[in-house]
């Protein structure tokens, strides 16, 4: 494994692979990487010839100074894990490398950016735009894989593939859990333990309204989950939306979208968690 800190170094490296006529997957993280990045790593190593995975913590996307300076950054415990699970080349650039000068550009994504995520964290997506196209020119890949936990995200990055007319594909996979349902995330370990128990209880919910779905209407679904988030003193919840996963707005009834999507922020003291559940795909319930 290649361990590459300039994008000079990136391109070199990368042009001697599309000589040999090798396929090149990307996997953009922020490091600190636990089971949910290296599933991503597993799918990128299995479709590619070469895998990429970026390990830099976008300062752009952080609206909240406090949750930037508190991002944990373990280069070596990172690279060791990749390493392990086959990645190629990974790419640790500085802060000064991805941003020579500031990066004025300014996305619009519409109605996708003016819902869930979007009114609570003001320019994050435009930060993640910026980052994520600077790492498409960079790497060229034929393939970029993305994680579902992050549900808007995809959303949000597929349609800025289609403003800037890139031609690549875009990859979704699976939430990956601990064993009593919460999303992995480098957040977590933020949580005390009192909070660690309680964050498990946002999956449960989903899990729980999901079971009732096929059985009841969506405002009683969205109910059931917003009344017992608000049970829990340590839990503040930002938003609770079911949405249809294309548009990502939201839904009134089961009937008006063939793919419906609950999401969900809530604050576990002071840790902002998020997760997604589907109840519906392809038209049909899920069981
Ligand atoms: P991050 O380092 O948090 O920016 O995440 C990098 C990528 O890993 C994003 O595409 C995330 O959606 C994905 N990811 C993070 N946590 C999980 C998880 N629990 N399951 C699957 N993918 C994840």
């Amino acid at each position: 494994m290649y361990i590459v800190n300039t994008i000079a170094e990136l391109k070199e490296k990368l042009n001697e692979c599309r000589s040999r006529h090798e396929s090149i997957g990307l996997v953009p993280t922020m490091g600190d990487l636990h089971a949910g990045h290296v599933s991503l790593v597993k799918r990128c190593v299995a479709e590619n010839d070469v895998c990429v995975v970026s390990d830099f913590v976008n300062p752009t996307q952080f609206n909240d100074k406090n949750d930037l300076a508190a991002y944990p950054h373990k280069p070596e415990s990172d690279a060791a894990l990749l390493e392990k699970n086959g990645c190629t080349i990974v790419f640790m650039p500085s802060v000064e490398e991805m941003y020579p000068e500031p990066d004025t550009r300014e996305f619009h994504f519409g109605a996708l950016e003016q819902v869930m995520e979007g009114p609570y964290r003001p320019g994050h997506f435009n930060g993640v735009a910026q980052i994520v196209s600077k790492l498409f020119y960079a790497v060229e890949p034929d393939r970029a894989y993305f994680g579902e936990k992050d549900f808007q995200q995809i959303a949000i990055v597929r349609n800025m593939v289609a403003q800037l007319g890139l031609k690549l594909q875009i990859v979704s996979c699976p939430i990956i859990r601990e064993a009593d349902g919460l999303a992995m995330s480098s957040r977590n370990a933020r949580l005390s333990a009192e909070e660690r128990k309680t964050a498990a209880h946002i999956s449960k919910y989903l899990f729980e309204s999901r079971d009732m779905a096929s059985s009841c209407p969506l405002s009683a679904v969205r109910e059931y989950v917003i009344d017992h988030i608000n049970t829990e003193p340590l839990f503040r919840l930002d938003y609770y939306d079911i949405v249809d996963g294309i548009s990502l707005q939201p839904v009134q009834n089961w009937e008006d979208s063939p793919y419906a999507v609950g999401c969900i922020a809530v604050y576990c003291g002071n840790v902002r968690l998020i997760d997604n559940v589907v109840y519906k795909i392809d038209g049909k319930m899920v069981k």
